[in-house]
């Protein structure tokens, strides 16, 4: 097997993966905030997060991973605050309906769903630790650490540190601070917020302390790859470098991969321009979820992606290029044909679609190997479908869709808003192939067209009068 090889944003150069034990990775995903309903450029760092999950899976590693869930910070005590409920309260249909955005693009449940509320006492040890090491500071109530005191500061994000102190104004609430570069670890409690106890008194945690503090409680103190959206690199992934490095003297992860930013019709999303849109405002104008993914999935993480409603348009047009093909296959009879060519085809597919993912995760090479043999299938179709080619060509399409889930029409099918599945001339043309089937007492054909059928979420009734059929 070729190594895989992956960008390091810690060094900035292609690098090969080699993991910490063998055959086992440990896979940090920085989280949502849930105090609103996710948009498609978290959509994008999520689904990536899959790809390469689902693609450390089919090189053969088994993967731990943690993704944390924000759910206090001040947008949160705010908004929870405006609408008179308590902050577990106000984040709880934000919780479901993230996980409800990520099971509608078939994006896997990862091991862990650290919540920071629960945490809070792991958050407090690694202050205590960062303090007597002199890594950080009490002013007034709050905790600050000083940056300072860390001399390979800024390796990550490689940023010039003067210009943040020049840049960096400082929040009032952080008066405290003794250098305006300085973040905060631990914030003294304000009327009206929730609150925790804490040797330095009531107060809360800050925001980067708690991926520091828990990717080492579920992964360890080093672990093999942390991921998150590029806007994350600077400052929140520098500043868990900063944190855990300084608490534990050792690395804190050896791979750092980032997701480039989307746009949407050329222009970076805001709510002033109304194109901060989330999965609901796309499903809500009808467009399949399979789509999305496609699209989401189809160009290479560390290229920005820019999203428009014709490339998801084009998405649905590429996907039914291959249902088209699987349409053909499954109707199409055997016959003694060129076998070994065919064999060829699909092993030239497979070997490129693993060379591509293999490949700093090139989705979109592993895409374009996708259509190539959508290609080739159709011309073995046309010239006469060798024995054993139906099993040989979804046996591969299968592995390459472990990695992609978006392959296979027939799991998207239950889904209403899936709109992918079979067309109604294409169910018809399979209710009619399977009531040839039984007339001719081909009772195996007609058995595997009704399972095809069902798979897709299409009942076949026998009447009288003939088949019937409906979506179930
Ligand atoms: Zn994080």
């Amino acid at each position: 097997m070729k190594p895989v090889k992956f960008f390091n944003s810690l060094g900035r150069r292609l690098q090969e993966f080699e993991p910490l034990e063998p055959a086992h990775v440990g896979l940090y995903t920085c989280g949502p905030t849930v105090y609103d309903r996710i948009h498609i450029g978290n959509l994008r760092t999520f689904i990536f997060e899959d790809i390469l999950r689902r693609t450390l899976r089919f090189f053969g590693y088994r993967v731990t991973q943690a993704m944390n869930l924000t759910d206090v910070e001040d947008k949160i005590i705010a908004a929870a605050l405006e609408a008179e409920v308590d902050i577990d309260a106000f984040t709880a249909p934000h919780v479901e309906s993230f996980f409800e955005d990520l099971a509608a693009l078939r994006v896997e449940r990862v091991e862990h769903y650290p919540r920071a509320t629960e945490h809070v006492a792991e958050m407090i040890a690694m202050i205590e630790r960062l303090l007597a090491a002199g890594y950080a500071y009490r002013a007034d109530d709050s905790v600050f650490f000083r940056i300072a005191a860390d001399h390979d500061y800024g390796k990550l994000s490689g940023i010039d540190l003067d210009q943040v102190r020049r840049g960096q104004r400082v929040q009032s609430d952080e008066y405290g601070k003794q250098d305006a570069r300085d973040f905060v670890l631990w914030k003294g409690a304000k009327e009206g917020e929730p609150e925790w106890p804490s040797p330095w008194g009531p107060g809360r945690p800050g925001w980067h302390i708690e991926c520091s503090a828990m990717s080492q409680k579920y992964l360890g103190k080093t672990f093999d790859i942390h991921c998150g959206g590029v806007d994350n690199l600077f400052p929140h992934h520098e500043n868990e470098i900063a944190q855990s490095e300084s608490a534990n003297c050792c690395p804190l992860a050896r791979y750092w991969l980032h997701s480039e930013h989307l746009t949407v019709d050329g222009e970076k999303m805001s709510k002033s321009l109304g194109n901060c849109y989330t999965l609901g405002d796309l499903l809500d104008r009808g467009l399949p979820a399979r789509s999305i993914r496609y699209l989401l999935a189809s160009v290479h993480y560390r290229q920005q992606l820019d999203f428009t409603f014709d490339k998801l348009a084009e998405a649905g047009r590429a996907l039914k290029r291959i249902d088209d093909m699987r349409f053909r296959l499954a109707h199409e009879a055997e016959k003694d044909g060129d076998s070994a060519s065919l064999d060829l085809a699909a092993d030239d597919f497979e070997n490129a679609f693993a060379a591509a993912l293999a490949d700093d995760l090139n989705t979109a090479a592993a895409l374009g190997a996708v259509f190539t043999f959508v290609h080739a299938v159709n011309g073995f179709i046309d010239h006469g479908l060798p024995h054993g080619a139906r099993a040989r060509v979804q046996a591969a399409l299968d592995r390459a869709d472990q990695v992609l889930a978006v392959l296979d029409a027939g799991e998207w099918a239950g889904s209403p808003e899936a709109g992918g599945g079979l067309s109604d001339a294409e169910i018809d043309a399979l209710v009619e192939a399977r009531s040839d089937a039984r007339a001719s007492r081909n009772f195996a054909a007609a058995d595997r067209i009704r399972d095809q059928l069902s798979e897709a979420g299409v009942v076949v009734e026998d009447t009288p009068d003939g088949s019937r059929w409906k979506r179930a």
